[in-house]
């Protein structure tokens, strides 16, 4: 999944206003600055093991760890450990991955039909910018600013979908 990990997140500050924005957006896509880190560092060989079944749940209980202490509310704790367990499994919807190191790799890989993904991609940012601008502490102008965030989102996500060149 691509720009619905960030509408997750969007969408989780309702029930998680406690938090920043940063770290939720932080949260929602854990897997994939670990993997960007393994890659930069191959020396830590975490590269292979950041979307699967155990590396998730062990980034998820480091990340609610991290926000326990920082926050000191175990239900914020649990939404953004919730995060980091949502980001793979929208991942399984999009990619194919292995559950474990070396293991089986499954998942509907909807990349693969640009129109599926989109549209799935295009229906998790509305849900999750509705969630968004109803949570009851944002002001109006924050509201206002709720369909450009979506309109950027969606030409993010046909971009990455059907590329510059319309392919
Ligand atoms: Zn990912």
């Amino acid at each position: 999944m691509y720009m619905g990990h960030y509408a997750i997140a969007l969408g989780a500050r309702r029930r998680l206003q406690a938090l920043p924005m940063a770290w939720l957006l932080f949260a929602s896509i854990e897997p994939d600055l670990h993997d960007v880190l393994g890659s930069l560092v191959p020396a830590l060989s975490i590269g292979p093991d950041t979307h699967t079944l155990l590396g998730v749940c062990a980034a998820a209980i480091v990340v609610a760890t991290i926000t326990s202490l920082i926050f000191r509310r175990i239900d914020l704790a649990l939404g953004a450990g919730m995060l980091v367990l949502s980001h793979v499994a929208a991942d399984y919807l999009t990619s194919r991955l292995p559950l474990w190191r070396h293991g089986p790799v499954v998942g509907l890989h909807l990349y693969a039909t640009h129109w599926v993904d989109f549209l799935l991609e295009a229906g998790t940012i509305a849900i999750g910018l509705a969630l968004y601008a109803s949570s009851p502490d944002l002001r109006r102008p924050a509201r206002g600013g709720v369909a450009v965030i979506a309109i950027v989102m969606l030409a993010c996500q046909a971009v990455w979908n059907f590329g510059l060149d319309g392919g």
